[in-house]
């Protein structure tokens, strides 16, 4: 009995340094592997959890660029997207257009955010997606006084304008390309629809689908206050 008992330990044991061997699965440079970014803008809301549990589903990251004021009605949902291995970005308190405000009070905007982010996480958000894709001096000084990265995309899946999945496949797998990153909005239900059919996809051609953040360490540097839209095959950092 007591032998069994310790079998039994053992293999939970086992199993458990197993899953946890998986969940800490290191991102393989993009020469190697190639790799995309996804990334879920204007959230958190009602679709979000159904984007995280398909995510999980295919062993996925993503980025979601959440607007303060959600994040504000639901910061439960800010812990759990950080806490499932995914990134959380800024996407400004209203989704804000930046070219119409000076720098400090885009500084003071983005530190609402900040707040409920550092609050819910125990750290800071990295990146910033402008909303509209809209960037100004006023965006790129509150960036360098922040120490914080913009990111925009080179694959637009147009998912708000369609709200139908099967435009939204057609548009990403057009157009996939190692170093991508790719925009969604995690509030349809078109594009939770359309992920379940493009993520196997993506994973059967050999990608490495990451948050932003991972795909972007592989440059060579990064520079805050600096507009990136993909990871640049000719900027990747030495192999090692
Ligand atoms: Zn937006």
């Amino acid at each position: 009995m007591v032998r069994k008992l310790i079998c039994l330990l053992l293999a939970l044991l086992l199993l458990g340094s197993l899953a946890l061997a998986e969940e800490e699965a290191e991102p393989v440079d993009p020469r190697i592997q190639p790799a995309i970014a996804l990334s879920f803008d204007d959230g958190p809301s009602e679709y979000t959890q159904q984007v995280l549990d398909i995510l999980a589903e295919y062993d996925c990251r993503a980025t979601f660029f959440m607007v303060g004021t959600n994040m504000n009605n639901m910061p439960e949902m800010v812990k759990t997207v950080y806490e499932s291995g995914n990134e959380v970005g800024l996407h400004t308190w209203r989704h804000n257009d930046l070219t119409q405000m000076n720098a400090d009070a885009i500084v003071r905007n983005l530190q609402l955010c900040q707040n409920i982010v550092l609050e819910q996480t125990g750290t800071t958000a990295r990146w910033l997606r402008p909303p509209y894709g809209k960037v100004g001096p006023g965006a790129y000084g509150a960036c360098n006084a922040l120490g914080m990265y913009i990111a925009t995309w080179t694959i637009d899946s147009r998912d708000w304008e369609t709200q139908n999945a099967a435009k939204i496949e057609k548009e990403v797998m057009g157009q996939l390309h190692n170093g991508a990153i790719i925009l969604f909005h995690d509030t349809h239900s078109a594009t939770v629809e359309a992920l379940r059919n493009i993520l196997p996809q993506i994973v059967e051609k050999g990608y490495q689908v990451l948050t932003v953040d991972q795909l972007m360490s592989f440059r060579e540097s990064l520079k805050s206050a600096t507009h990136y839209y993909h990871l640049d095959m000719n900027k990747l950092r030495p192999l090692e």
